[in-house]
């Protein structure tokens, strides 16, 4: 699949999902990757954190691939640069902050200038690579320099509008205004690809000065420590934070490395420069608790973020009894348990827990309905295509870029391959794609055997029967059974007495030289035993050793 003369589009990853983003562009022989994002793992990958889009697709293809090109630093949007860009071997392009983060996580992967070329483009920069002609274009996002990239193309122009949020008041950064996005518009846009993840919101997500307002409002006049936690990337509510400590006669202290490192690549790139004196733990301590404002990690209830610790007592600052907690986050969706517990640690030391559902102290970054609305009215592309989205959201995607006068919209999922030019849009085949997981520092398929196995393991625990025969292939000795996470509990041993007889039993009736019946006999036979006492089908291994 080499693109011929047209334009085409390829979700690697983001489409069907909100997570993992990895978009290519294709003309004339060559692409672009437009993020190389990742996403966490769910419960169905035991033992993984991290998930990364398979790249197989490009990496066969590399040699016409012109450059990964990043909208901003959200791990979904850069998080798999790390583990996967060094392979491609082509050239990263970034803007300075998101550039600045980029270079943080190569560092800590010991990856250095010879691994990979990473280009810093200035705040609305441009370059072109091959037929692709790529300009930075700010929006508001909830991250400093959220980006959107116009490509132009000997096909038309193309609008990649990166996560973004319409924000007259951002506390960060200068977005574009509707006169500009309008005057793009104007010039004629082929298609737009769009954030799909607020669809549903029927309100427009708010500017981040309202959360100031709101964060003022809880916070003025209140006894006692205030400690707010919040996303470490949202470099624009750590700049609010300051000013609200500012605007209550509180001093700042923070809690969580991701935080500190944020505030110093922020920094670095000219942003929070206003920031105020940081006070140190010790000195938090000897403080007046009236005058503290702790912003901590930990929104989404990671266990070892300093929110968690300090909710077990298990950190150097301490939280009391009539303190306040504000979640300045969403939930982001799977994460509810573990926040639940963070807040139920909380709430069992009288530690009063303040979230957005009590009082306006967040704002999301993606655009809700009468944001997309707007956007579609400025850029009136003539092709819609939702990306950054589960199904269910593309799909309603499409259906408002259909209402807002769009005249084609098409849903593409991970590996479509979608024609955007010449002739009507439409999917013009489909590239492989799939997810691999990062178990400890192997990079490996989601779906491999491991992966399987893990899974199983994790869920029917394991058997393991050893049999040993003597030259003469007679069973000798006493049959070994070892269970692992079967629910036996303290009958362990009349279990594994059960389970010995059943594979003597079995293996006595086959001859040693029918090896694989004979396995199979003994699987069977232990594991129905543990079907009857447990009502589980655990895993069985059968090990024959001779002597
Ligand atoms: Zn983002
Ligand atoms: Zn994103």
């Amino acid at each position: 699949m080499t693109p011929g003369d047209e334009l085409l589009f390829l979700p690697l990853g983001g489409a069907g999902e909100i997570g993992m983003n990895v978009n290519l562009y294709g003309c004339r022989g060559k692409w672009i990757m437009v993020d190389l994002g990742m996403t966490f793992a769910d419960p169905s990958l035991p033992g993984v954190e991290l998930v990364l889009p398979d790249l197989a697709f490009i990496e066969e293809r590399r040699r016409d691939l012109l450059g990964v090109v990043l909208t901003h630093g959200h791990e979904d949007h850069i998080g798999a640069v790390p583990y996967l860009a060094a392979d491609l071997g082509v050239p990263l392009y970034a803007t300075p902050f998101t550039a600045g983060l980029i270079r943080h996580k190569l560092d800590d992967e010991g990856l250095g200038a010879d691994d990979i070329e990473l280009n810093v483009v200035p705040l609305g920069g441009a370059l072109q690579l091959g037929p692709f002609r790529l300009t930075y274009v700010a929006l508001a996002h909830s991250i400093p320099e959220g980006n959107a990239l116009v490509i132009d193309t000997p096909y038309g122009r193309l609008f990649h509008t990166g996560d973004w949020k319409l924000d007259d008041r951002p506390q960060i950064g200068v977005p574009s205004t509707a006169e500009e996005l309008t005057a793009l518009g104007d010039q004629g846009v082929l298609a737009m690809v769009c954030d799909s993840t607020n669809v549903f919101n029927p309100e427009a997500s708010g500017s981040e000065q309202a959360v100031r307002e709101g964060l003022d409002r809880v916070i003025t006049g209140r006894r006692g420590r205030v400690l707010v936690t919040t996303f470490a990337s949202n470099a624009a509510r750590l700049q609010t934070l300051g000013q609200v400590a500012a605007d209550t006669g509180r001093r700042i202290v923070i809690a969580g490395r991701s935080l500190e490192r944020i505030l110093r690549v922020a920094q670095a790139a000219g942003y929070l420069k206003d920031f105020p004196e940081i006070l140190s733990f010790e000195a938090a301590a000897r403080a007046n608790p009236d005058q503290l404002l702790i912003v901590a990690t930990g929104a989404q209830g990671e266990p070892r973020a300093a929110l968690s610790r300090i909710a077990q007592g298990d950190h150097q600052l301490r939280l009391e009894r009539g303190d306040l907690v504000v979640y300045s986050s969403k939930q982001i969706p799977g994460n509810e348990l573990a926040i639940g517990r963070v807040q139920n640690a909380l709430a069992a030391r009288g530690i009063e827990i303040i979230t957005d559902r009590q009082a306006h102290v967040h704002v999301s970054g993606h655009p809700g309905r009468p944001e997309l609305e707007a956007m579609y009215g400025w850029i009136r592309p003539q092709i819609a295509v939702p990306v950054h989205g589960e199904r269910r959201h593309m799909e309603a995607h499409a259906r408002l870029a259909r209402d807002c006068g769009v005249p084609h919209a098409l849903v593409p999922v991970n590996g479509s391959i979608l024609r955007l030019a010449p002739g009507p849009a439409a999917v013009a085949g489909h590239a492989p794609s799939g997810r691999l997981v990062v178990d400890g520092e192997v990079i490996l398929p989601a779906d491999s055997t491991t992966m399987n196995m893990r899974r199983k393991l994790a869920s029917s625990g394991l058997l393991v029967v050893t049999l040993v025969f003597d030259r003469r292939e007679r069973l000798v000795g006493d049959v070994a059974v070892l269970a692992r996470g079967i629910p036996v509990e303290e009958d362990e041993t009349d279990f594994l007495a059960e389970c010995a007889e059943a594979a003597e039993g079995a293996a006595r009736k086959v001859p040693l030289a029918e090896r694989r019946r004979l396995e199979d006999e003994v699987k069977v036979a232990v594991r129905r035993v543990a079907r009857q006492w447990t009502g589980k089908k655990p895993l069985c291994d059968v090990q024959i050793l001779s002597v």
